[in-house]
């Protein structure tokens, strides 16, 4: 059978860690059997979806470069679908019309609060023919008596739950939307999916939607919840863990393949293996692998992981990915290069090459405005020399400079440092020979030259 997955975000808030955990999952999956992948929009919840949630999540979604084939389909474009499918059930003595109203329902909750019980609605319609015009209606499913719900979930084997812990739950609102269990179960009944893969906190749903399957007689997809991602100190996953939107990753300077690989490598192990590509996540993924027990998300571990891609990063795509324009005449491929080795982010790393970019000629600031007179004096001799010179390799650059400091008897750090602070405007960049490789011989010669124009004034 042909593998179709789907990827199913409520637009209730922005993209979180857990479900795009979910969705790299799913991804994995479809990738590795050449299947297909959905994206449905599960937006029925009226007062809690927004436009703008839609947009972020997609535009997180294609940024991480996970793609889909099918969708995004709305489920609010598929009121009519519901209510057809939930008027065949009613027809067919499976569901039912319920007017209690909310004053009854709440009555209800405070007698149960009151003798200490669990609320559940006492199936109060389930039977009554009657048919009060004009009063607001929920449709309810008839939850079959005294049965047993069986479901397979790939990581926790056979599940049976008994019908009587459910109660005849909501599968259309007063409002006319579909509860997430019923248009959900439809959905993906409807839809094809083969492959159910979501947080384990729908664990609790499955069996609501497994008695939808049944009651439209479909064949169960198979389940895969997954474990939840927690905080160092074991509590659900928030914004006090350093966890925040994918937008807000976006924003703090991280590669998309970092955080797949950081959120895939966290509950899915393969060997030790700690950085893959895409490539390698794709052909060795399996659901099997994947861990029951709770992730805890390591902000640390992450900065770690995208250090190491920025590294594996091809200069071309990097340049490309940061709209990076360099001043003619330097070295691109050293600069890069250099910068990589000691960035943890992508940020870090373009501040660290404006020294050599065009969007950045005012790389001077208060370092160079500081430096001495002494500073001034030991650059004017030192451009003679290296004028003359013309060094132009690093093996040359290097033997050129030391061959000046032993003649000149100057401590490499007080040649060095106003140096660096001249032709990069900071003091931790790159080692003095490669600035100077970077930066070519005419850069260098011609920030010293005005340096030195500047502070004779
Ligand atoms: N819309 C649900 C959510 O965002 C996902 C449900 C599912 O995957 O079945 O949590």
């Amino acid at each position: 059978m042909n593998v179709k997955v789907r990827f199913a975000p409520s637009p209730t808030g922005s993209l979180h860690l857990g479900a795009v955990r979910t969705a790299i999952f799913n991804y994995l999956f479809a990738k590795k059997n050449n299947g297909k992948i959905l994206v449905r929009i599960e937006d029925t919840d009226k007062e809690r979806s927004s436009n703008e949630s839609l947009i972020e999540i997609l535009e997180s979604l294609r940024w991480l470069g996970l793609d889909w084939d099918e969708g995004p389909i709305k489920q609010s474009n598929r009121l009519e679908i519901y209510k057809a499918a939930a008027d065949k059930l009613i027809d067919e003595d499976l569901a039912y019309r319920c007017y209690m109203t909310q004053e009854e329902v709440n009555l209800l909750k405070d007698k149960a609060k009151a003798e200490n019980k669990v609320y559940k609605y006492p199936n109060t319609w389930r039977e009554k023919k009657e048919n009060p015009n004009g009063r607001d209606f929920v449709i309810r499913f008839k939850t079959p008596y005294q049965t047993k719900i069986n479901f397979n979930d790939t990581l926790r084997g056979n599940i049976t739950i008994d019908s009587s812990t459910l109660d005849d739950f909501i599968i259309i609102k007063s409002d006319g939307f579909p509860t997430y269990n019923f248009a959900s179960a439809l959905d993906d009944a409807e839809m094809g999916i083969t492959n159910i893969i979501r947080g384990e906190d729908h664990l609790s749903n499955t069996p609501k939607q497994v008695l939808i399957f049944n009651s439209i007689k479909k064949k169960l997809p198979n389940f895969t919840h997954v474990s939840m991602i927690l905080g160092k100190d074991k509590t659900k996953l928030s914004k006090r863990h350093g966890a925040e939107s994918i937008n807000s990753f976006k924003e703090k300077g991280y590669l998309p393949i970092s955080i797949i690989n950081y959120l895939a490598r966290l509950g899915w192990a393969y060997g030790d293996q700690e950085i893959f590509t895409l490539n390698e996540m794709i052909s060795n993924f399996s659901l099997d692998n994947l861990s029951k027990s709770p992730a805890v998300f390591d902000s640390e571990k992450l900065s770690w992981v995208n250090n190491i891609q920025i590294k594996n990063y091809p200069n071309s795509e990097l340049k490309e990915r940061l709209k990076l324009e360099f001043i003619d005449g330097v070295d691109e491929e050293l600069a890069i290069n250099a910068v990589k080795e000691k960035n943890k982010d992508l940020n870090e790393l373009q501040k660290s090459l404006n020294f050599c970019l065009l969007t950045n000629e005012s790389y001077e600031n208060e370092l160079i405005n500081e430096l001495d007179n002494q500073a001034v004096s030991e650059l004017k001799k030192f451009i003679i020399v290296w004028e003359e010179k013309k060094p132009k390799e690093i093996e040359e650059i290097k033997e050129v400079f030391t061959n000046y400091l032993n003649e000149n008897e100057i401590k490499m750090k007080s040649l060095a440092l106003p140096l660096r602070i001249l032709l990069t405007g900071t003091k931790s960049s790159p080692g003095i020979f490669e600035i100077l490789k970077i930066l070519g011989h005419e850069i260098v010669i011609e920030r010293i030259k005005k340096f030195i124009k500047n502070n004779e004034k």
